[in-house]
C-alpha cells in the first residue's frame, strides 16, 4: 500500500447474506469519503476488503480460498477482512497470508478508522467486540444496482435456533429508528432510487428493543414518494401477522406482493429440536392466509435438508408438507455442521449421501413449483422495474410479484416501471419469462 492516501484505491468482495452486500456498499461509501476510491475493474487496489460469511462450513471455506487468492494475486495490498467469519474465528482469519485488518460485526462500519490507522502503525489489527455485548445499531442504506436499495432496518438475533450461528456472529437483535429509516428512504428516492428491500437478520423483531413497531416502520416507508417499490427481504412465520399481510393485500400502495418466509423444516419434531418458534400448522396459516389474500402474491420458503435428527420418518412428513404448501420457491439449503451449536448435540448426523439426495429431491420440488407459478402468470400484464440491459438487445426486470421478465431493449425504460404481457416461459433459461411491451 502506498503512503499517499489520495491515490489509494480499495477493492470489495463480499459473500453471503444481502446484508452484507448493503454493508459492504456502507463501507465503500465511508472509505470515499476519507479519499479512498473504489478501484476500478483491472486496476490493481491498495486496500482489499472482505465481508465474510460463516452460515455454514463451506461459507468459512470460500472466505479463506477467496484471501489466500487476493494474497497471491496482490502482494502488496492491505487485506482486511470482516463479517460473521471474521467475528467468529478472528485468530483463524487474522493467520491467513497476507491479512493486516480483521474486524468484527460491530466494528465493520468503523473500518475507514483502521485503515487509517494500519497507515500510521502498519501493525496487524484485530478488533472484535464479543458478539453479545453489540448493542449499538449501525444503519445502511445502499444500492444494490441503479434500480434497487438495501435498507437495514434491524439487525442481530434473541432467537437462537439450534443450528444457527448467527446470534454469536452479530449479536442480540437491535432495531433502527423509524424516522431515521424513513430519512434514509427519501435519500435513496432522491439518488434515483425505485425500489428498497428492506434487510436485516429477524425483521419480524424489528422495534422488540426501542419500543418501536414494524407495522408503524412500513407504513411510514410506504408513505415515501418516488420510491415506487418495498419488499420485506425475509420474515419470519411467527411475526408475519395478518395485520401486515391484510395491509400489504388492500391499503399499501407500494409493498409488492412477495414474501419470503423460512420454513427449514416440515416436520414438527425436527422443527422443536431446531428450537424453531412456529410448527407447521402455523406455517401452513399462514401460506393461506398469504393466498387468501393475494393470490397471486410470490411466497419464496428457506429449508434446509438432512438436519441432525431429520430420521427417514421425519425427511419423508417434511417433504409431504414441502410438497402440499401453496409455495412458489423453495431455496434448499443442506444443513451443515457448525461448531459450538446445540444442534451438534440432538440426535445422529444424516449422511452426506442421503443429504444430498433430500436436497434433490427439495430442489426438483422447488423446480415444479416455479415453474407451475410463472406458467399461471402467461398471458398476465404486470408491471415490470427495468434493469441495466443485459446486452444490446434485451432487458430484464421483476414484476410486482417477483417474476424475472426479458423483454427487447427500450432505453427510456431503464429504471422505470412499465406495463408488460407475459408470454412465455424462456426457452433456454429456466426462471425467465419472455414478455412484450404494451405501454410505449
Ligand atoms: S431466527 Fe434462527 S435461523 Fe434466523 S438468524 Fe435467528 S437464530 Fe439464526
Amino acid at each position: 500500500m502506498t503512503d499517499n492516501s489520495e491515490t489509494l484505491k480499495a477493492a470489495f468482495f463480499t459473500l453471503g447474506c444481502k446484508l452484507n452486500f448493503s454493508e459492504t456498499s456502507t463501507i465503500g461509501k465511508l472509505l470515499a469519503e476519507r479519499g479512498i476510491l473504489r478501484a476500478a475493474k483491472g486496476e490493481t487496489p491498495d486496500i482489499c476488503v472482505v465481508n465474510t460469511c460463516s452460515v455454514t462450513e463451506m461459507a468459512d471455506k470460500k472466505g479463506r480460498r477467496l484471501i489466500r487468492s487476493l494474497a497471491a494475486r496482490y502482494p502488496s495490498a492491505t487485506i482486511a477482512v470482516t463479517g460473521c467469519y471474521a467475528q467468529l474465528k478472528p485468530q483463524e482469519v487474522a493467520a491467513l497470508p497476507g491479512v493486516d485488518i480483521v474486524l468484527g460485526s460491530d466494528e465493520k462500519l468503523r473500518m475507514a478508522d483502521y485503515i487509517d490507522s494500519w497507515k500510521l502503525t502498519r501493525r496487524k489489527s484485530v478488533e472484535v467486540t464479543p458478539a453479545l455485548d453489540i448493542t449499538a445499531f449501525r444503519p445502511s442504506c445502499e444500492r444494490g444496482d441503479r434500480t434497487r436499495f438495501f435498507l437495514k432496518v434491524q439487525d442481530g438475533c434473541n432467537y437462537f435456533c439450534t443450528y444457527c450461528t448467527i446470534p454469536f456472529a452479530r449479536g442480540r437483535s437491535r432495531s433502527g429508528d423509524v424516522a431515521q429509516l424513513v430519512g434514509m428512504a427519501r435519500e435513496a428516492a432522491a439518488a434515483g432510487g425505485r425500489e428498497i428491500v428492506i434487510t436485516g437478520v429477524n425483521i419480524g423483531e424489528f422495534g422488540r428493543d426501542n419500543g418501536q413497531s414494524l407495522f408503524d416502520l412500513l407504513r411510514r416507508l410506504d408513505e415515501v414518494e418516488g420510491i415506487e417499490r418495498f419488499r420485506i427481504s425475509s420474515i419470519e412465520p411467527n411475526l408475519l401477522t395478518e395485520e401486515i399481510i391484510r395491509w400489504t393485500a388492500s391499503e399499501a400502495r407500494a409493498f409488492m406482493p412477495h414474501f419470503h418466509i423460512p420454513l427449514q423444516s416440515g416436520s414438527d419434531k425436527v422443527l422443536r429440536l431446531m428450537n424453531r418458534r412456529y410448527n407447521t400448522a402455523l406455517f401452513a396459516s399462514r401460506v393461506e392466509l398469504v393466498r387468501e389474500a393475494i393470490p397471486d402474491a410470490f411466497i419464496g420458503v428457506d429449508i434446509i435438508a438432512g438436519a441432525r435428527g431429520e430420521t427417514p420418518e421425519e425427511w419423508e412428513r417434511s417433504l409431504e408438507f414441502a410438497t402440499g404448501l401453496d409455495v412458489t420457491r423453495y431455496h434448499v439449503f443442506p444443513y451443515s455442521e457448525r461448531p459450538g451449536t446445540k444442534a451438534l448435540l440432538l440426535g445422529d448426523a444424516v449422511p452426506q449421501e442421503e443429504k444430498h439426495r433430500r436436497v434433490s429431491l427439495l430442489t426438483r420440488l422447488s423446480d415444479r413449483k416455479m415453474d407451475a407459478f410463472m406458467r399461471a402468470n402467461l398471458g398476465r400484464v404486470r408491471p415490470v422495474l427495468w434493469e441495466q440491459p443485459s446486452g444490446d438487445a434485451m432487458m430484464h426486470g421483476l414484476t410486482d410479484n417477483y417474476l424475472r421478465v426479458e423483454a427487447p431493449l427500450v432505453p427510456e425504460l431503464i429504471n422505470h416501471v412499465s406495463r408488460v404481457r407475459l408470454d412465455a416461459v424462456h426457452p433456454t433459461e429456466q426462471e425467465i419469462i419472455v414478455g412484450s411491451h404494451i405501454t410505449l
